[in-house]
């Protein structure tokens, strides 16, 4: 068999083990087992690593434990707006969408603009006409409603703070969006990221996932990248393309070039999140600078493990 990996997150942030409960943990490890799953089992019977990261992505924006399709956060006006991208390292071609609503599967629309649209980055409206025209599945409002998102809006709404997903006690430091990156047996690799940004954010408001080089690169002659973190800083430290361009650079490897941005230059920004990261080796890394970053991956010499906590991943074969 020709090698191949897989990588996924379910967000990054202030996650520990005294505040979770062993069901809510088998929960996550469940969802994610059963996404790496489905990512591995297309690389497995050689697909590629653009159908690998789509199903992966998919299954957990089916899943309501995730802030990305049905689990997405609420905004500031009650409602759910996604981002998501998609790009493929085999000639760097990319889709994203931004604040669209009523999308079932942002990941899929992203990489219907990828495919299908002379454009890269479709926003609102537009974005939704292409889905429409392109017969993407939409669902009602109620689709996303989630009574755990909703109370966690509910106690920020009034105020001007927004925050992120995955943790109760540290009101600002909790990350949920999904994604994946894969390099499939024919050498080539994708990254996918979808994501319901931050609960009571503005309106409008875009975060990082969606936007190229940001929270979601891909490039066969260095690596694929997924992020999760407080976009804001994300965005203003150009965090993928940043890894990409230590690696095309500066000769650093994978994972030298992601711990550099998320452990030195991230940090002393003060932004908090992490990345998963493949190159065209097949290497992996999973750096975050959180207290823990929900995470799976597998290789194809049968290797595999799903992370939460700050502590090393146990590895199966
Ligand atoms: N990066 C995402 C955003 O800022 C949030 C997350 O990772 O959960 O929209």
């Amino acid at each position: 068999m020709k090698k191949f990996s897989i990588a996924i997150h379910g967000g990054a942030g202030t996650i520990l083990k005294s505040n979770m409960t062993s069901e809510k943990e088998a929960a996550y490890r469940s969802a994610l087992k059963t996404a790496l799953g489905l990512g591995q089992d297309v690389l497995k019977n050689e697909g590629t690593a653009l159908d690998a990261v789509e199903q992966a992505v998919r299954y957990m924006e089916d899943c309501p434990l995730f802030n990305a399709g049905r689990g997405s956060v609420y905004n500031a006006l009650g409602g759910h707006e996604m981002d998501a991208a998609f790009m493929d390292g085999n000639g760097m071609n990319a889709g994203a969408v931004a604040a669209i609503r009523n999308i079932k599967n942002p990941i899929s629309l992203a990489r219907k603009i990828m495919e299908q649209s002379e454009h890269v980055f479709l926003v609102g409206d537009g974005a939704m006409e292409f889905a429409r025209m392109h017969g993407l599945d939409f669902v009602e409002d109620d689709y996303f409603h989630n009574e755990h998102r909703y109370q966690q809006w509910q106690r920020i709404k009034d105020s001007a703070r927004f925050q992120l997903d995955h943790s109760e006690e540290q009101k600002d430091k909790k990350f949920g969006t999904v994604g994946a990156v894969a390099l499939d047996s024919y050498g080539n690799i994708a990254a996918a990221t979808s994501t319901g940004g931050m609960t009571n954010k503005k309106f409008g408001r875009v975060g990082d996932s969606p936007i190229i080089g940001v929270g979601t690169y891909a490039n066969n002659e260095t690596c694929a990248i997924s992020c999760t973190g407080s976009g804001e800083y994300f965005m203003r430290n150009v965090v993928a393309y940043d890894v990409s361009c230590l690696m095309e650079y500066k000769g650093l490897s994978l994972e030298a070039a992601a711990h550099e941005v998320i452990h030195d230059k991230l940090k002393k920004i003060g932004g908090g999140g992490g990345l998963i990261a493949v190159d065209a080796l097949g290497n992996i890394s999973m750096p975050f600078n959180t207290k823990g970053m929900y995470r799976a991956f597998a290789l194809s010499d049968g290797q595999w493990g799903i992370g939460i906590y700050n502590d090393p991943i146990n590895i199966m074969q």
